[in-house]
């Protein structure tokens, strides 16, 4: 089973990853943790990606799409995985074919997921007011399109993401049996 996870930053994407991945024994993969551990590479690889997500902007797609297609290869993927953060642009989605099952789209209002994101304790380095707007903004512009690139293939299942995280879990789940 291929699961992709869509939504703004604050929609709950890795809370929702966390217990699909336990429910469903296939890995959690998350695009954003992946480039957070590169960014920690003294190389200016390492150097230019911190500075691109210290910014809120994105990784170039022909980078995102070699690291994602490389971790891709490894053997605890094979059999399915849950990706949070992949593909974010059409860009990315139309050169990744990877026989997707499902992408859900869990869906919250900009408020509310600033409302979310403000309201926890711990914030990551990349985690400014400034980078989280981008982000979002990015989000309408780049990765929408990717929600009706997924729709027209009947893939696309559209979550409320404003329930509690035990019925978007639920909810969730029904779509996949
Ligand atoms: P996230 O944890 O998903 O919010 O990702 C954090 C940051 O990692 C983003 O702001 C981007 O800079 C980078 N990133 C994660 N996934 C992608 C992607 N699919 N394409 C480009 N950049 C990404």
């Amino acid at each position: 089973m291929k699961i992709i996870l869509i939504g703004i930053q604050g929609a709950g994407k890795s809370t929702q990853g966390n217990l699909l991945t336990n429910k469903l024994n296939i890995p959690y993969l998350s695009t954003g943790h992946i480039f957070r551990d590169m960014a920690k590479e003294k190389t200016p690889m390492g150097r230019y990606i911190k500075e691109t997500m210290n910014a809120g902007f994105l990784i170039p797609d022909d980078k995102t799409i070699e690291v994602v297609e490389e971790y891709l290869k490894k053997s605890e993927y094979q059999k399915g995985y849950i990706m949070d953060g992949f593909p974010r642009t059409l860009a990315q989605a139309k050169k990744f074919h990877n026989g997707i099952d499902k992408v859900f789209y869990i869906e919250v209002s900009d408020k509310e997921a600033l409302w979310r994101l403000f309201g926890r304790d711990e914030n990551r380095e990349d985690d400014t007011l400034a980078a989280i707007r981008k982000r979002i903004a990015l989000f309408h512009e780049v990765t929408e399109p990717v929600l009706d690139y997924y729709k027209e293939k009947g893939a696309l299942v559209r979550i409320n993401g404003e329930q509690s995280v035990a019925d978007i879990h639920k909810e969730i789940m029904s779509k996949i049996s």
